[in-house]
C-alpha cells in the first residue's frame, strides 16, 4: 500500500549517516509528469542487507507513513524494493532534533516557548495518529525532524515533522529493546506484543524530558542491567524544574498504561502551560542522571 519508485528514477548523494537497521543518503528523485520532468530533494533511507528478517518490518513503517497525511508527520513519497529495500521521503533541513538541540543550546539559540512550540506540533502529530488508533511505537527527539528553525526575535515558530518509526520493536532484539530506555514504554520491555497506543504517550513523556533538557540524552549514564534495574524499580527521570512540565511528563511516563493522558488531555495541558513561568525560574536544567 505505497508508491514503489524505480531505482533508475534515484540519484544518490552524500551519506548522511544511519539508523538501526538502515544507511541513510541524500538524493534526488525524478519523475515525469505530463511530459515535464520533476526533480526533488529527498531522503533515501536503505535497508542494510543483513537485516532481511526485518524488511517486512520496515515495509510496514513505509507503509504506515503512507496512509496518513499530517503538516507535522515526515511526507513518504514512495518505496524502491528491489536488491534493496529503500524508502524515499521528504529531506528535512535541519535533521534530528536531539542533535539540533545540543548544539543550539551552546549557542544559546532555543527558547522555552521555542521548545513548547515543538513539544505541542509533536503531540498534534500524535493526536492525530491516536485519533486514528495508529500506533508510531518509536517516538524520540531523535525521530523528531526539524524542517524551520524558527526566528524568536522575528516571531515565526519552527516547525518539526515526525519521521518513521523504522523497524518495529516488535522485532528487535532484547539488548535493542534495552537500549531504548527510557523512550520504550516498560509494559514493552516485558513483552513488546504489549506495543499500543499508550506506549507512544509513555515516550512521548521521555521526548518531553528530553527537549526541555536540552537534548540531554536520558539514563546515558547507565549500564543496559541498570536500565533494566531502573525499569523494574519504577524509577522516574529526574523531574524538570518547571512543576507544571514535571506534572505532565509524570503523568505520560506513568508504569500504569492506563494512567497515561490521552493526547487530547496532553495538548490541552501543554496549552495552558505559560512559558513565563518558567523563564522567572533561575538554574533551568534538571540534574542529569
Ligand atoms: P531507527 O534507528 O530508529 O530504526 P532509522 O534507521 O529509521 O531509525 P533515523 O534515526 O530515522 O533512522 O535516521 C537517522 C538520522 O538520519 C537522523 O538522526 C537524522 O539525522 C537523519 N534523517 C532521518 N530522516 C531524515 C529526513 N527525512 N530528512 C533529513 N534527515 C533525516
Amino acid at each position: 500500500t505505497f508508491h514503489k519508485i524505480r531505482l533508475e528514477n534515484l540519484t544518490w548523494g552524500e551519506s548522511l549517516g544511519q539508523g538501526s537497521f538502515t544507511q541513510i543518503y541524500r538524493g534526488i528523485q525524478r519523475d515525469q509528469e505530463g511530459g515535464e520532468q520533476h526533480q526533488t530533494e529527498v531522503l533515501l533511507k536503505v535497508l542494510d542487507s543483513g537485516q532481511r528478517n526485518c524488511s517486512a518490518s520496515f515495509l510496514e513503517a513505509a507503509s504506515v507513513m503512507s496512509q496518513v497525511s499530517h503538516k507535522h508527520l515526515v511526507l513518504l513519497h514512495g518505496v524502491s524494493i528491489g536488491k534493496d529495500s529503500v524508502m524515499v521521503q521528504e529531506y528535512v533541513r535541519h535533521g534530528a532534533l536531539d542533535t539540533y538541540l545540543r548544539r543550539s543550546q551552546a549557542e544559546g539559540k532555543v527558547t522555552t516557548s521555542w521548545k513548547l512550540q515543538v513539544a505541542k506540533q509533536l503531540a498534534y502529530a500524535l493526536n492525530f495518529l491516536e485519533d486514528k488508533k495508529i500506533i508510531h511505537g518509536n517516538v524520540s527527539a531523535k525521530k523528531v525532524l526539524l524542517a524551520r528553525e524558527g526566528d524568536t526575535a522575528g516571531g515565526s515558530p519552527p516547525f518539526i515533522k515526525l519521521s518513521d518509526p523504522g523497524v518495529s520493536i516488535t522485532v528487535l532484539a532484547p539488548e535493542l529493546l534495552v537500549d531504548r530506555i527510557p523512550w520504550v514504554a516498560p509494559e514493552c520491555v516485558r513483552d513488546p506484543k504489549a506495543l499500543a497506543l499508550e506506549a507512544d504517550r509513555w515516550s512521548f513523556g521521555a521526548t518531553l524530558w528530553e527537549i526541555f533538557s536540552s537534548g540531554a540524552v536520558p539514563l546515558s549514564a547507565l549500564e543496559p542491567s541498570k536500565k533494566l534495574d531502573f525499569y523494574l524499580s519504577a524509577l522516574q527521570l529526574p523531574p524538570p524544574k518547571w512543576t507544571e512540565l514535571a506534572n505532565l511528563v509524570a503523568q505520560c511516563m506513568d508504569y500504569q498504561p492506563r494512567g497515561r493522558p490521552s493526547f487530547r488531555a496532553i495538548l490541552r495541558d501543554l496549552n495552558s502551560l505559560i512559558t513565563s513561568d518558567y523563564e522567572l525560574l533561575s538554574d533551568l536544567s534538571p540534574s542529569d542522571l
